[in-house]
């Protein structure tokens, strides 16, 4: 099988969008992801995937820690920017709950620990312990078939 009917076939799973974010030296790191599900609620556990050549798999292993902030319709472009999609950088600024960095009005900043990882392929799989977590109501942005998407643009579609 080619990769462009798997990415093809991946794409047809709409998921909401998340940006992954930890700080070192107290200097933020943030990293634009969608592979994000829940896995266990006794003990509460997240799960990411991070491909091998992103800069954020060194960091988070140095950390041992880090946010999911789940992105509203109105962060695409920081969702954008934290995919390096953005040719100009931009100065973002950050939350801070104790030592680590959120991302304001995201839906919601779900804080962990790193509990567990596997590399599987070229990625690695980081279950994350979940310590604390804020929520904000709002519409989320998704992610279908490579492209942004808001609720209001299919809720009359069918
Ligand atoms: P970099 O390339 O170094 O950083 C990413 C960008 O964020 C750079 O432009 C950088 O300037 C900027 N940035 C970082 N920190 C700051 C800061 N403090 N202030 C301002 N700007 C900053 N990849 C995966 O591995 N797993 C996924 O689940 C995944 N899902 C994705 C979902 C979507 C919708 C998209 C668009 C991309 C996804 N990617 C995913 C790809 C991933 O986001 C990019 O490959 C990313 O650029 C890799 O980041 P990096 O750690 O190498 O960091």
């Amino acid at each position: 099988m080619d990769d462009r009917t798997f990415r093809n076939a991946m794409g047809k799973f709409a998921t909401g969008v998340t940006v992954i974010t930890t700080a070192i030296n107290g200097e933020v790191r943030g990293m634009t992801a969608n592979a994000f599900m829940s896995v266990s609620l006794d003990p509460k556990l997240i799960l990411i995937s991070i491909g091998e050549k992103a800069k954020m798999n060194e960091i988070i292993k140095q950390t041992g820690k880090f946010t999911v902030n789940i992105l509203s319709e109105e962060q695409q472009d920081l969702s954008m920017l934290f995919a390096g999609q953005l040719k100009e950088k931009q100065n973002v600024t950050f939350d801070w709950v104790g030592d680590q960095p959120v991302l304001p009005n995201s839906l919601a900043n779900i804080f962990c620990d790193v509990y567990n990882t596997h590399v599987a392929g070229d990625h690695t799989l980081y279950i994350g312990k979940v310590t604390d977590i804020y929520m904000k109501e709002g519409a989320p942005l998704l992610f279908f078939e490579g492209k942004y998407r808001n609720l209001a643009s299919h809720a009359n579609a069918g």
